[in-house]
């Protein structure tokens, strides 16, 4: 018996559990290869459980959301690979603190909380992923981001076992926080509480519906990982990338969209090598012509 098949036994009883599954199947790109052992839970306990045995397996672990702001290697992702659909939701007695489990939808969570009267997350009812993804890019939009109503959010760890930390504490900057920064590496968000205001629910959902109909102009359909890179302060990505010939640039199925050049696009079948290919270019490019050092916002994972 290997070290996954020991590991398979000990969390099955947390959850469903698919060896070699496809990750093209649970990114928003469609692209990626298998992971060793894709583990599905369906509750924040299941999710601490499996944190904590795969830590002690001395076995690598990636959480997975919605797989919307990653690129996932052709080979795949070596590990356990976390499928997080813990969705619960508890409301405080004023109904305007309220705490959802991690792999809960951002956008259909945020849409409810309009609907409930309760403002803080109109410009959110678009972002795909889940709370715990909001979290580590400290998600955001048209002027608003998860830090400005996030309070705590409670966590799994090695260290400190299953803890609340506050929102202070997270290092929340543009799309980054401790997390992308590598500084909370092996430590899972279970759950996480945001503190809204009363509302005129109306009015929410037509400002939610405003801020929909603007991506909709904006953003191409089709399977994507929203913005590749962060804005540089010199420049919006998607001019720099546009300016060094690049819009609608193709690499195999992959493209750099002609809509919005910062989104990069799989027709059909694109390998993650050609979406990196494209990336690389644009970055060489952007480098070469201009002195700027584009930052990806989307995240390279697995075995490269
Ligand atoms: C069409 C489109 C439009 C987009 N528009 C926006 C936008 O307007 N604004 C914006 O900010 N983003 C946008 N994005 C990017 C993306 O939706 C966000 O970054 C989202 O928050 C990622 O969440 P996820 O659940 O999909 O994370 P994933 O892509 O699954 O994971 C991203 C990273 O977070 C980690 N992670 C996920 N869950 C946890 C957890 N529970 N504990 C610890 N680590 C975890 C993963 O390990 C990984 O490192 C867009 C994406 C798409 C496809």
């Amino acid at each position: 018996m290997t070290v996954l098949d020991t590991l398979a036994a000990t969390l099955a009883p947390h959850g469903d559990i698919k060896p070699g599954e496809p990750l093209s199947r649970h990114t928003t790109f469609g692209v990626g290869g298998p992971a060793d052992l894709f583990v599905t839970v369906r509750d924040a306990a299941a999710l601490a459980a499996v944190t904590v045995a795969t830590h002690d397996a001395g076995v690598e672990q990636f959480v997975l959301g919605s797989g919307s702001n990653i690129l996932v290697a052709d080979a795949g992702i070596r590990g356990v690979v976390i499928d997080n659909r813990a969705r619960a939701e508890a409301a405080d007695s004023s109904g305007a603190l309220v705490r959802v489990e991690s792999g809960a939808s951002f956008a259909g969570f945020a849409r409810k909380m309009c609907r409930l009267g309760l403002d803080g997350l109109t410009w959110a009812v678009g972002i795909p992923g889940t709370l715990g993804g909001a979290v580590v890019y400290n998600a955001g939009a048209y002027g608003g981001c998860l830090g400005d109503v996030l309070t705590r959010v409670r966590l799994q760890d090695h260290d400190n076992g299953d803890h609340w930390i506050e929102a202070a504490d997270l290092g929340l900057v543009y799309r980054g926080s401790v997390f992308t920064r590598g500084q909370f590496a092996g430590k899972t968000v279970l759950e996480v509480e945001v503190r809204l205001q009363p509302a005129d629910p109306v009015a929410l959902l037509a400002r939610a519906a405003a801020n929909d109909g603007k991506r909709l102009g904006a953003q191409p359909r089709g399977r994507n990982a929203g913005s590749m890179f962060k804005n540089p302060p010199q420049s919006p990505a998607w001019k720099l990338i546009e300016a060094v010939g690049l819009r609608g640039a193709e690499r195999g199925d992959a493209a750099i969209s002609d809509k919005h050049c910062n989104f990069f696009v799989n027709y059909g079948n694109a390998r993650a090598a050609d979406v990196a290919w494209l990336v690389h270019e644009a970055e060489h490019r952007v480098q070469e012509q201009f002195g700027v050092r584009l930052e990806r916002e989307v995240a390279f994972v697995g075995e490269w």
